[in-house]
């Protein structure tokens, strides 16, 4: 990962040179029969992707206030560029502010690749949305959905985290910055 650190951002690049943002295309609603080609990857692999667990539990508690009242988690997405080996994918999601600004998440992925190594590059529009070690909670969300949450049986949602949070050894913090990174 440490000698990704001094990488353009080149799918930023890209987005932008091919016009991605301007393009007038049909969103889709993500279902479960979508994607499956995106790596499978474990919560410990996810760790090292976003670069900690605090990272992971920020991805947790985002996609988690995501979820609509009936525990659903309602995505749009398309495909901007796909062949036999990789896909790249821009999927809108909404900031959790009151703004309810709309970011939008590139995703360049190897298909059916095994891991985290399958994540080729990423960049989402947010103002941290550009780097290329770990990634933005944006980011980080969408990846850790496709590659993990939508295959668990329930994801849990902050106020669950904070009932258990005195009973259950391993809980993930909720904690949000008021940062603007989201
Ligand atoms: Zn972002």
């Amino acid at each position: 990962m440490k000698s990704r650190r001094n990488v353009e951002n080149l799918l930023a690049e890209e987005a932008e040179t091919q016009h991605w943002n301007r393009r007038k295309t049909q969103f889709q609603r993500l279902t479960s029969a979508d994607l499956l080609d995106f790596s499978e990857i474990t919560e410990k692999d996810l760790k090292i992707l976003f670069t900690g667990s605090y990272q992971l539990s920020q991805a947790i508690s985002y996609l988690a206030e995501m979820m609509n009242e009936s525990g659903k988690i309602i995505l749009y997405y398309l495909k901007t560029s796909e062949n036999q080996n990789n896909t790249i994918i821009k999927i809108l999601v909404r900031s959790k502010h009151i703004n309810s600004k709309t970011y939008k998440c590139y995703i360049d992925y190897t298909c059916h690749s095994v891991s985290y190594s399958g994540i080729r590059r990423y960049v989402c529009d947010c103002p941290n949305g550009r780097c290329t070690v770990g990634c933005c909670s944006h980011i980080a969300a969408v990846i850790y959905y496709l590659s993990h949450a939508r295959y668990l049986s329930k994801i849990i949602r902050p106020a669950e985290i904070l009932s258990h949070l005195f009973t259950a050894e391993e809980v993930y913090p909720v904690i949000n910055d008021d940062s603007d990174e989201d």
